[in-house]
């Protein structure tokens, strides 16, 4: 017998190291390898978005009962059917449904494991070959690892700075073409803090629908708002052009280990149904069928997916139904106190400025002003030296598209945000260019 084991080595998915290269969580493991060890000091988490470690963010009792309840009765210990199970599918339809001018049917709505599997849905569902679709940037770069692991290509519009990161819609217009399937807007904005105003969304809408393009409406915020434009949902705009909303539980109730997310069609006049138009010879085998719908393909990409878990889906129904404002606005009482320590406390800090305040989401941009600092030459480079010398975790901009800004959380626990503030500070007076 031959002995493999002489020479043991294995070929992977070249795709996978790319795609991971790009990603939040591989450059925030990279953080979190520096932090010094003898720093007695804790380490604050300035960059990512999950607050659920502060006792303050705590999820509301009603969501925690129902979770209890589903699993005692027993009942929900199965398989889940692919798209959800009903009650379920109806209660997120009849939620989102409040603050749209028509109403969701159970069949618009797909279940999915958190937010981040329904943008996977999406984009393997619209992954026809040579097909592309068009990115923020400053983004969320899970769209662009994910798009890189299907060979989907990307091509990216700018957000505006000096227009409280509205899409730039001229942009738009210029990069897609015949091919292009699909643009994403994230509303309210992840790493921007941005929420549109209804205007906006209208004159995206308009624009996606002079391209025949549907838009992706990453929803994974709604209703954490906190300054003077209200949440719009981009379903609204569903008769001009077809939406898909996704979204979850994960932000607004603080619970992304949860892990149940949607996918919904908003599209009232049913574009997503119709059967898309061939534009190559058909295909040979009955079984490579192109021509699906986009409903269809969701669907066909779920079958091969895992469900989110029976008993959370269980618990949804009493989650939306029960859940009161007050916890609501608790959550975006401590939010907004701490998006206002972050600006007032940025102010304070020369080598870093706000173009914007946040008015939602968890996250504002700030952009590096790299001549004032003596010895730091990047984003990265600012971000490695900062956690090794205080213990600060902050996210550098090049993650999220845009090479020497800093995407800073601010959703922690306001007195943890001003410790974190008094190391930055100290930090970045320790690397000032002397005069
Ligand atoms: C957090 C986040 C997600 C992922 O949400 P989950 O429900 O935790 O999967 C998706 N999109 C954006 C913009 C996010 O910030």
């Amino acid at each position: 017998m031959v002995n493999g084991s002489e020479r043991w080595g294995f070929r992977c998915n070249p795709e996978l190291k790319g795609a991971a290269a790009v990603n939040i969580r591989g450059i925030l493991m990279q953080l979190i390898g520096s932090v010094n060890k003898d720093d007695p000091r804790p380490v604050l988490p300035l960059g990512h978005g999950d607050p659920s470690a502060f006792p303050c963010f705590r999820t509301a009792k009603v969501a925690e009962d129902a979770i209890v309840e589903a699993v005692r009765s027993a009942q929900y210990n199965s398989y889940s059917s692919t798209i959800g199970i009903l009650q379920a599918r109806r209660a997120v339809a009849e939620y989102l449904s409040r603050d749209l001018p028509y109403t969701l049917v159970v069949d618009d709505v797909h279940l999915t494991l958190g937010c981040n599997q329904a943008i996977q849905t999406i984009l393997t569902a619209l992954a026809y070959p040579g097909a592309n679709v068009l990115l923020p940037r400053p983004g969320f770069p899970f769209y662009e690892s994910l798009a890189a692991s299907i060979n989907l290509e990307v091509r990216h519009f700018d957000l505006n700075p000096k227009k409280g990161w509205e899409v730039d819609l001229e942009n738009v217009e210029a990069i897609a073409d015949g091919n292009t399937a699909a643009m994403v807007i994230i509303n309210p904005g992840n790493p921007c803090g941005s929420v549109y105003t209804h205007q906006h969304l209208k004159k995206i809408a308009e624009t996606a629908r002079k391209l025949g393009i549907l838009v992706i409406a990453d929803e994974v915020y709604h209703h954490l708002t906190f300054g003077s434009n209200p949440f719009v949902p981009m379903g609204a705009f569903g008769s001009i052009v077809p939406v898909v909303t996704l979204g979850s539980i994960s932000k607004r109730w603080v619970v992304p280990g949860w892990r149940l997310g949607w996918l919904v069609t908003t599209d009232p006049n049913g574009i997503l149904r119709k059967l898309g138009v061939p534009s190559l010879p058909l295909p040979l085998s009955p079984l490579k069928c192109e021509w699906n719908c986009v409903v269809e393909s969701i669907i066909d990409c779920l079958n091969m997916s895992p469900d989110p878990p029976t008993f959370i889906q269980a618990a949804i129904p009493h989650i939306l139904q029960e859940t009161g404002m007050d916890f609501f606005s608790k959550i975006i009482d401590i939010i907004r106190e701490a998006a206002d320590i972050c600006c007032n406390r940025i102010k304070e800090v020369p080598c870093i400025t706000c173009p914007n305040k946040p008015e939602g989401s968890m996250f504002v941009m700030a952009k590096l002003d790299l001549s004032l600092l003596e010895d730091i030459y990047d984003d990265m480079d600012f971000c490695l030296k900062l956690v090794k010398e205080e213990s600060v975790i902050v996210l550098p901009g090049m993650a999220v598209g845009l090479k020497n800004w800093l995407r800073i959380t601010f959703a922690i626990d306001p007195s943890a945000l001003e410790d974190g503030f008094d190391r930055i500070k100290a930090f970045c007076q320790r690397h000032a260019k002397k005069q």
